[in-house]
């Protein structure tokens, strides 16, 4: 049989995508103060970034960055068990764990990393894991190179999971339940409380992925474990820095056996450099910011509902408003339209969302100003709505 070489490989692969309206291509942008970037000279305010309190850009964390930088240099040298674990680790952990009403804290590279490095780190081969559908791509990636047998539940089907448990459960020996806190391409909550009595019933592990909670919903900002009136409990609460934290890495609070064996044994952690000081200086600054400023914490939702109320669509659960329309090409055309009004809404596709699916995601930060948002709504109601109808 004729081989491909790895071009002719890649451009058929490439190809077949292009004709799905599923290649994609990185835009050069550069990003600014009060969510505006710049396009090929233009100048866009952005409603497709998740730095929901625009702390990437506050003069505190930058100059937090810049000192800790000066000071220490601009990399951690190696991983943390080698060339040693920087005070700044440290301080960061004490603070996320405090703020998560957690005994510990372990931070990573990256929320991806996270991910990958600790569920397989608490699963194997004749466990279970019980994952939302819609759970982040990272999710599924660390269930998967678990080896754990993995069952998805509907979303946000909490008959479901009691179904897969009872079906389930108990051929294995331990269960974990995966689930984002926030879904980060539906912008809905997960019934944390509910789950975690589910699974306390079901001698199950519950685990949530905050990315898009912190800083922006729960009481004063924590996060969707602090949703309802106290706490739910949740024993392994994770999530991001690089979102409404304004810096990168990600992290895992929870009890301290867990991290310390998560410090012990996760591959991501243990053979991975730690963060740059630099980045970790701005995480500790960007957190100190947030529990200094409940109500700026508040202010994402806020913008949010004043965009779905003025398209007459439900009162969001977080900063996150999809508009669902279905075609990958009609959505490039949406989102080129707006682009051309001077706003980034990005359009996400297959994969990112199942078939079928494709979307507008607006985000909003808390320095959105209520004039662009109500241009943004007619934007949409005059000239987006009416293409769907059509189609
Ligand atoms: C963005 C995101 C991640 C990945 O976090 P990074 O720090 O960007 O790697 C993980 N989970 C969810 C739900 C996310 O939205």
């Amino acid at each position: 049989m004729a081989k491909d070489t790895l071009d002719q490989f890649a451009k058929a692969k490439l190809d077949a995508l292009e004709a799905q309206a599923l290649r994609r291509r990185l835009v050069e942008t550069d990003r600014r103060e009060g969510a505006l970037a710049f396009r090929d000279g233009r100048r866009l305010i952005s409603f497709c970034c998740n730095d929901y309190l625009n702390l990437s850009q506050n003069e505190e964390v930058k100059r937090a960055a810049i000192e800790a930088t000066e000071k220490y240099g601009t990399g951690s040298g190696a991983s943390r068990l080698v060339s040693g674990n920087h005070p700044l680790f440290r301080e960061l952990e004490r603070r996320l764990a405090d703020w998560k009403q957690a005994e510990d804290c372990v931070v990573f590279g990256s929320g991806y990393m996270a991910n990958m490095g600790i569920v397989p780190t608490l699963m194997r081969e004749g466990d279970l894991i019980l994952a939302d559908e819609l759970s982040h791509a990272c999710l599924l990636s660390g269930s998967k190179l678990s080896g754990a047998r993995i069952e998805i539940f509907r979303h946000n089907d909490m008959d479901h999971l009691r179904a897969l448990l009872a079906a389930h459960r108990n051929a294995a020996q331990h269960c974990l339940i995966l689930t984002d806190g926030i879904f980060s391409m539906d912008g809905d909550a997960a019934p944390v409380a509910e789950m975690a009595d589910i699974a306390a019933s079901h001698d199950a592990w519950l685990m949530t992925d905050d990315a898009h909670g912190i800083g922006v919903v729960g009481h004063e900002g924590r996060g969707s474990s602090f949703m309802g009136k106290t706490k739910a409990d949740v024993p392994l609460q994770m999530g991001t820095l690089s979102k409404a934290v304004g810096a990168y890495g990600g992290y895992l609070c929870a009890s301290r056996a867990v991290c310390d064996l998560i410090r012990t044994r996760a591959r991501t952690l243990i053979y991975s450099t730690g963060l740059p000081p630099g980045t970790a200086a701005a995480a500790i600054a960007a957190l100190d910011f947030m529990r200094a400023n409940p109500d700026y914490c508040r202010r994402p939702v806020e913008k949010a509902r004043a965009f779905t109320r003025a398209l007459g669509l439900p009162d969001p659960a977080s900063p996150i408003v999809p508009l669902i329309l279905g075609d990958a090409e009609l959505t490039l055309a949406a989102s080129a339209l707006l682009e051309k009004e001077g706003y980034l809404v990005t359009g996400i596709r297959p994969p990112t969302v199942p078939a079928g699916t494709a979307r507008l995601r607006f985000t909003f930060t808390a320095e959105h100003t209520d004039a662009d948002i109500a241009r943004l709504a007619s934007l949409v109601r005059e000239r987006i709505l009416p293409r769907r109808a059509a189609e």
